[in-house]
């Protein structure tokens, strides 16, 4: 069991994690990042990606990630195979953080991008179609739908957002919500259920979703939550948008939060309640959650952290 001492303690290995490595190796404070079960993060386990800057043509999401882990290493960054299974934000700075392994990490500063899963529904298709099909992100991949028929699931802002924003690209979208009633914002509702291109089953339950014999997904078999009668819907793409769970068990108690569980910033920056500890990416952002915006927020924690410890020593300079 090792002691691994570091200016900048980076958890997590998505977008937001590379990106606050890339800087503060170049701003020399020797990062470790702990990449965590998924290194990489969200994005190895998509294929295509469009919309992410500086590529003419389509990418793979596990070619980017492995890009920009190279584009770490490269300047400078440690990485550890490793999960943090504790931290202690109480005696810090520095920050100290306990891996699976049992190895110790100790971070004058800490940047937290643990990120976020999409909730699934756990049915029977769902996992095997993953991007044949059935996604968890309309932004990401409604663009591959175009003029194709879709369907989203739930009923809250996420699903009625995904809804709306699927128009752009299919002129036949379903939502499908397991109640009557949705949970999303009156205003949403509104614009949801006067949209021509939008139709709704209400009371039902995907129950699973079968592929073609070309592979990809065919159509959805549903359950009316009432009667119990079953029904099927011929879709292109299912998007479910049901929810989504950050990862931020490890710090309860220990950081601010909202209800949703993701960690609360000083609006505008990455700074969280305890100075010298910082966030960014999804674990932080239930509103856009892109790669992109998850990238630029691991910068600013970066910047921000340098700016820190500078003060820090100024501070231990002018008491010498
Ligand atoms: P994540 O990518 O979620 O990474 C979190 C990291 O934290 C992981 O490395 C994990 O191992 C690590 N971690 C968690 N807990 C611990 C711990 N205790 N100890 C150590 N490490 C830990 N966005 C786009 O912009 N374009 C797209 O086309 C696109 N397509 C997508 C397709 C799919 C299927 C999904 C699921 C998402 C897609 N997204 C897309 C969204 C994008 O992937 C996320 O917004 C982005 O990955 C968030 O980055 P992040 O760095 O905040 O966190
Ligand atoms: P959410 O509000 O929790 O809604 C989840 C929806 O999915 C609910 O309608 C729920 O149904 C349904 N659902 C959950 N589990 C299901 C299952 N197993 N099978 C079928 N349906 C299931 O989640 P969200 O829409 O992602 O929003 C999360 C938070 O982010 C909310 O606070 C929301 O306001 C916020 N948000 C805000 C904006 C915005 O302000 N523009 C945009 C997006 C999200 P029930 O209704 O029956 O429980």
């Amino acid at each position: 069991m090792a002691t691994h001492h570091t200016k900048m303690l980076i958890i997590g290995s998505g977008p937001a994690g590379y990106s606050a490595a890339i800087y503060a190796a170049r701003a020399m404070l020797e990062p470790i990042v702990v990449q965590g079960l998924q290194p990489g993060g969200q994005l190895t386990i998509t294929t295509d990606v469009e919309n992410y800057p500086g590529f003419e043509e389509v990418i793979q999401g596990p070619w980017l990630m492995e890009q920009m882990q190279k584009q770490a290493e490269h300047v400078g960054t440690r990485m550890m195979w490793d999960t943090i299974v504790s931290v202690d934000l109480d005696s810090g700075p520095p920050f100290r953080a306990i891996g699976d392994s049992g190895d110790e990490y100790i971070g004058d500063t800490l940047v937290i991008c643990t990120g976020a899963q999409a909730k699934w529904l756990g049915v029977p298709g769902e996992q095997e179609l993953g991007g044949k099909g059935v996604s968890a992100c309309a932004t990401c991949d409604g663009f591959f739908y175009r003029g194709k028929k879709v369907a989203v699931i739930g009923g809250g802002n996420t699903a009625v957002e995904e809804a709306l924003y699927l128009t752009n690209h299919s002129d036949d979208v379903t939502l499908i919500h397991r109640r009557d009633e949705l949970r999303a914002e009156k205003i949403l509702q509104d614009r949801l259920l006067k949209h021509p291109k939008i139709s709704t089953l209400w009371n039902k339950t995907v129950e699973s979703f079968e592929a073609g014999e070309d592979g990809a997904l065919h159509h959805l078999v549903l359950k009316d939550t009432q009667t119990g009668e079953t029904s099927t819907l011929e879709v292109d793409g299912a998007f479910v948008a049901i929810g989504h769970a950050p990862a931020t068990e490890l710090f309860k108690g220990k950081l601010p939060m909202d209800d949703g569980g993701y960690l609360l910033t000083e609006p505008g920056t990455p700074k969280t309640a305890v100075p010298g500890v910082f966030a960014a990416g999804d674990v932080t952002d239930h509103v856009y959650r892109q790669a992109v915006t998850a990238a630029g927020m691991g910068c600013m924690a970066a910047l921000d952290g340098e700016r820190f410890l500078a003060t820090l020593e100024e501070a231990r300079e002018a008491a010498e």
